[in-house]
């Protein structure tokens, strides 16, 4: 089996110097106590990144009046799209360096939060962003930044990645740093209330895709194990209950957590096949992120079968209440079943209308290349699985028939 360079450097990196965790605060207002902490340290001029739909809604009105009323001088810039570019983060390190900003906060889903980060360490740094891309670019420490998601799936909040789509080349670019994690993160539920059932899904499903291929990953440890079964039990457990009642704190909480978790797994883990061809599908026609991963996930976990056995059935096991039990093969496929279920549930649909058959060709080339270059898969796919995989994904059945 390979591995690239690059999955051996992440994996001695994690081991020998674990990311830090952000500090958590968590429930109704907890972004109020986030923004306390921010002018205990000292913030006098923050940047906040949002975006328009945010900041419309009243959502971040409390937040402002609060830290305005501590003396703060805000910057608002809301100018994030999702799947953002590099115009958006441009865009929003003109509204940092124009408002003199000492600190970055980013309130919104993983578009918001990928953009402010290199929104801050671009606006200590005399490089473009350009030169920013890659891994471990930053030589400046960035502004002081802090996070309070609004959704609950890309575990944005805890990784040291962010992802900007590139426009010319229809490619997501990588900023990966360890300085890119957030000093402290705020999961408020009165703001991921109004995450509306389609969104609380797909982005729940990319959260459960973050645990599982972090679970599969040949660079698994045992703390991201457990990490990552956590963030499957929890999600599996509250999607559910967060889909069919928004307004349900406590299963808001839960699932924010279970992102979380798998963020912080997959981080040092790695990731799969799901987010190598997810990538290139968002790059091509801008699908949000969380749904395709969705839809691609029951796929990419039948394309494993083989490979990641033991895995599944130890996760039905888990999932099932019945850890004690030996490996049985059926617990394999009482896992897939297991997935597919949940997304049926929340509503996940089988089929991608964006995909074009004349973009299949590319779309495999790409992922593969992704893939080979940056996470241990526990088996590797052909240009054909890729494009048999697209293919289902195109006509909406999810039995695919690899060679
Ligand atoms: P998003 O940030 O793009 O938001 C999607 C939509 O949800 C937006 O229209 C936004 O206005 C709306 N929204 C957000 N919170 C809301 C709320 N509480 N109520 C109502 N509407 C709300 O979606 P996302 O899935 O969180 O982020 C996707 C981005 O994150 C992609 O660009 C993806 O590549 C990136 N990502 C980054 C990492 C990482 O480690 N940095 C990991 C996975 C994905």
């Amino acid at each position: 089996m390979i591995s690239s360079p690059i999955t051996y450097a992440l994996r001695a990196l994690s081991t020998f110097f674990p990311p830090q965790k952000p500090l958590i605060f968590s429930g109704q207002g907890a972004v109020l106590k986030l923004a306390d902490l921010m002018v205990i340290s000292g913030q006098k001029r923050p940047l906040l990144v949002t975006d328009s739909f945010l900041l419309k809604n009243g959502m971040l009105d409390e937040l402002i009046a609060f830290l305005e009323g501590a003396g703060c001088t805000v910057t608002v810039f809301d100018g994030i799209i999702p799947n953002p570019t590099f115009a958006v983060v441009e865009a929003g390190l003109a509204a940092s360096r124009a408002g003199q900003c000492d600190a970055v906060l980013a309130v919104g889903g993983g578009s918001a939060i990928d953009a402010a980060k290199v929104i801050a360490a671009a606006s200590t740094s005399k490089k473009s962003l350009a030169q920013l891309t890659g891994i471990l670019k930053v030589k400046q420490p960035p502004l002081p930044f802090y996070v309070a998601p609004t959704t609950s799936g890309t575990g944005s909040e805890v990784t040291s990645a962010a992802v900007i789509s590139d426009t010319e080349t229809h490619k997501k670019t990588f900023f990966v740093d360890p300085k890119y994690i957030p000093i402290a993160t705020a999961f408020d539920t009165g703001l991921l209330k109004s995450l509306p059932g389609p969104m609380t899904a797909a982005t729940g499903m990319d959260a459960l895709t973050h645990a599982i291929e972090a679970y599969t990953s040949r660079n698994r440890f045992a703390d991201t194990d457990r990490d990552a079964a956590m963030a499957i039990k929890l999600i599996v457990k509250f999607l559910p209950v967060a889909y069919e009642n928004g307004a349900d704190e406590h299963a808001r909480e839960m699932v924010a957590l279970g992102s979380f978790l798998a963020g912080y797994a997959f981080s040092k883990a790695s990731l799969g096949y799901v987010h190598a061809i997810s990538h290139q599908i968002s790059a091509h026609y801008n699908t949000p992120h969380g749904l395709a991963n969705a839809i691609l996930l029951p796929r990419v976990l039948r394309f494993n079968k083989t490979a990641s056995a033991q895995r599944y059935a130890k996760l039905e096991r888990m999932l099932s209440g019945t850890e004690g039990d030996a490996f049985a093969p059926e617990q394999v496929d009482q896992f897939i079943a297991r997935v597919d279920a949940l997304a049926e549930r929340v509503g996940i649909p089988v089929n991608l209308k964006d995909v074009q058959p004349a973009d299949f060709d590319a779309i495999a080339k790409e992922a593969l290349a992704e893939a080979r270059s940056s996470y241990a898969v526990p088996r590797v796919m052909r240009k054909a699985d890729v494009v048999a995989i697209l293919k289902s994904v195109e006509s909406g059945d999810r039995s695919v028939r690899f060679g």
